[in-house]
């Protein structure tokens, strides 16, 4: 109580925060509520563009358990683990319950946290309704251009050659997916102009592509797969039972989005694609085997009883059965069958890039920052959160609850007052 009011006493900190998303509206509202005058900067005319895009506009919210290895990150996992620890998933569900009164339900199918509207809308309106009534100010169509330190004080020079002064500034800047909102990487431009280097970035949880026609005519299929990646012939990884969709151009769903960044880093460094195995329902190749012995039906028909038909009659075609009873089937072609099933090997000729992608991979390095605080250990005075950093995690709120774990911490560190 007594350090509250001492506080009120003081010169109020100002902070201005670089970019009103998901981590800026949060740290926003965090470091005003501690006493400071905040001011965000966004380069658009609106807040949380990608907060209302979100989950099919959803917004998937929050995931409701989560695992430190949900997320890929270059840097330290000590440090990662740091800066989760500041704020649980239970703490940051009863702040967006109970302080920016959203209501939430949970998808238990999917484990994941929607607001009861279903409305990403909803989710933007509430926090900017919050940090509007905490006194944090929002100057729109402000683009962040350059950093520069001018004694104690640190200026953001804007790209139509206005400038705001602040004691800190918070970069909430986001990464490069999406550009066609607002998220083209200026952040780190200007960060890397005062000596702030960022990793390799690259597209994350993007759409991969095919030039197999017989596979994106089964557009619009959906269903729950498998899917062993193979990086140089050795097993890399495996997708576990999750929504696979084929696309008029290729696969999506969070199967294919978790797994994708494997194929943009290989291509970006010239390397051959992963290969991408998928079994199209979990089943083995034991269990396939023995209802193909067993059944007495159509090879096709005893497929499509597990399959999409389309589906399924497509992996008969590529096994080369046409109208085959089950018990008529050849060893050979009942083997290639098999692996067609449970080990298909998916055509994948590229991505979708950063037009695309959920997030950006990469970014700035946790070591860049001390994690208690998210300051920049050689810049002091300046704030990271968010996407900016270099983390991202896979489909299921996980990458939200880092933009509003980081965005707490970077808001309540920023605003005390060094006086
Ligand atoms: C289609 C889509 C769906 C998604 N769905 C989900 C989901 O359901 N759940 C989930 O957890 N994650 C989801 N994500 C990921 C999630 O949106 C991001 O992880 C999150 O928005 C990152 O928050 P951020 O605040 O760091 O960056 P952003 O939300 O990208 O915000 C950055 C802000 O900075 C502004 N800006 C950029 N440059 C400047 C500049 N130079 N000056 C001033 N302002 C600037 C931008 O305009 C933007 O407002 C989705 C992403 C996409 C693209």
């Amino acid at each position: 109580m007594y350090l509250d009011r001492s506080y009120s006493l003081m010169r109020k900190k100002r902070v201005l925060i670089c970019g009103a998303g998901a981590a800026g509206l949060t740290a926003a509202i965090f470091s005003a509520e501690n006493g400071a005058d905040v001011t965000i900067l966004e380069r658009t005319d609106k807040a949380g563009k990608k907060i209302l895009m979100s989950g099919g506009t959803r917004c998937n919210v929050l995931p409701v358990v989560m695992k430190y290895d949900d997320y890929h990150t270059s840097s330290s996992t000590n440090r990662m683990r740091n800066i989760f620890k500041s704020w649980s998933l239970e703490e940051c569900i009863h702040w967006f319950k109970e302080d920016i009164g959203l209501e939430m339900d949970c998808e238990v199918e999917t484990n994941k946290w929607f607001p009861k509207s279903n409305s990403a809308k909803e989710v933007r309106n509430l926090l900017v309704k919050k940090a509007l009534s905490v006194g944090v100010k929002i100057i729109y169509n402000c683009a962040l251009q350059r950093l520069e330190k001018r004694g104690q004080i640190w200026r953001v020079h804007s790209s139509d050659d206005r400038f705001f002064d602040g004691d800190a500034i918070i970069m909430a800047t986001g990464g490069l997916s999406v550009p066609t909102i607002g998220t083209d990487g200026m952040g780190h431009k200007a960060l890397k102009l005062i000596g702030i280097n960022h990793t390799l970035l690259y597209a994350a949880l993007t759409p991969l592509t095919t030039n197999d026609s017989a596979l994106t005519s089964l557009s619009g299929i959906s269903l729950n797969v498998e899917i062993d990646v193979y990086i140089d012939n050795k097993k890399y990884t495996t997708a576990t039972r999750n929504g696979f969709l084929f696309t008029h151009r290729g696969f999506s769903g969070p199967s294919i989005l978790d797994i994708s960044h494997l194929a943009v880093t290989q291509l970006d460094q010239n390397k051959p694609l992963p290969e991408f195995r998928v079994n199209w329902n979990g089943m083995s190749r034991e269990e396939w085997d023995r209802i193909l012995q067993s059944e007495k039906g159509l090879v096709r028909n005893i497929v499509a009883k597990e399959l999409p038909a389309r589906l399924a009659d497509l992996l008969c075609k590529r096994a080369n059965i046409s109208e085959k009873y089950c018990h008529e089937l050849k060893k050979e072609k009942r083997k290639k069958l098999l692996t067609l099933l449970t080990q298909f090997p998916l055509p994948v000729s590229g991505h979708e890039g950063y037009k695309k992608a959920e997030v950006t991979g990469g970014g700035i390095p946790l070591e860049s920052v001390d994690t208690s605080s998210l300051e920049l250990t050689s810049l002091p005075g300046i704030y990271l959160c968010g996407e900016i950093l270099d983390l991202f995690g896979r489909i299921g709120g996980f990458n939200f609850y880092w933009a509003w774990v980081t965005g707490r911490l970077a808001g309540l560190k920023s605003s005390i007052s060094d006086e």
